[in-house]
């Protein structure tokens, strides 16, 4: 009986077309036919057929919508302004990346997304993948695991908004210090602090500096809030995605956050998607 195997996932009956419905997020595969058998292999990021279609030098919207029943503990339109101004004021004049922030219902056609949901094991949730149906950078925001964890889901979206911004596909890295490489992520080592926008809490978050290692301790800003004092210093609070030995781990600015960590739901997390996309396989 001839039929298709899919990678080593899935195989298929014959009488089903070559790329079946449920397997189109495939199609980059290679398709290889040895006698019965037809054999679509895995491209190197599975589930992402759509190239991630964005370009600097645009001015994305982003659209926000809400889709938590978990109270988000601040009124969702003045969170969205709040964040708009934290662009503003704080983060594009250091990382120059603009963006328009909207309240929306859903995706909206041609914008990037942000979408808070409850937690990872909403119905759709990890579907949601970390792009739009349109193949443009998508952030998800966990409100019910954020308040679980007894963090604020302003602070949360500030992070997301912040990171996805200055590494739209998730693979940018700096080469830091003992040979270890450096997830290009600009508040995960200062993620425990924040201040003040429109009176919403936001996200402190690193500077360009931070990642050139060839800047004296002390001999610039290395944050917003200035409380790193050289490159690649990761706060107490703060953690850092790293490629070592051959994997990407995390690195911990202190035993506590180690342990906080270990013990939060990471699913859907930028750090879980570099993992997954750029772990080589064996
Ligand atoms: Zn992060």
């Amino acid at each position: 009986m001839a039929f298709v195997n899919y990678g080593k996932r899935h195989s298929f009956e014959a009488n089903e077309p070559l790329i079946p419905k449920r397997a189109k997020s495939y199609i980059l595969g290679v398709v290889t036919q040895r006698g019965d058998t037809t054999t679509i292999e895995e491209p190197f990021m599975p589930n992402r057929p759509i190239l991630a279609a964005f370009d600097r030098g645009q001015i994305p919207t982003i659209a926000c919508f809400n889709q938590a029943k978990t109270p988000l503990g601040v009124d969702f339109g003045k969170l969205c302004a709040a964040l708009q101004a934290f662009l503003e004021k704080c983060f594009v004049p250091v990382w120059g990346t603009p963006a328009k922030v909207v309240p929306a219902s859903g995706f909206v056609k041609g914008a990037w997304a942000m979408a808070f949901l409850d937690t990872a094991d909403v119905q759709g949730a990890l579907g949601y993948h970390d792009l739009t149906p349109d193949g443009f950078p998508l952030s998800k925001i966990f409100v019910k695991t954020t308040i679980d964890d007894e963090q604020k889901v302003s602070v949360t979206a500030c992070h997301e908004l912040a990171e996805m911004l200055v590494d739209p596909a998730i693979n940018l890295c700096a080469t830091g210090p003992k040979n270890m490489i450096y997830a290009y992520e600009t508040c995960d080592a200062v993620e425990a602090l924040e201040f003040p926008v429109n009176g919403i809490p936001m996200s402190d978050f690193v500077y360009p500096s931070f990642f050139e290692g060839f800047r004296k301790a002390g001999s610039t800003q290395f944050d917003y809030l200035k409380k790193v004092s050289k490159p690649f210093q990761i706060l107490k609070g703060g953690y850092m995605p790293v490629f070592k030995n051959g994997q990407w781990t995390q690195i911990f600015g202190s035993e506590a956050k180690r342990k906080a960590f270990m013990k939060e739901d990471r699913r859907g997390h930028r750090t879980e998607i570099r993992k997954e996309r750029h772990t080589p396989r064996v």
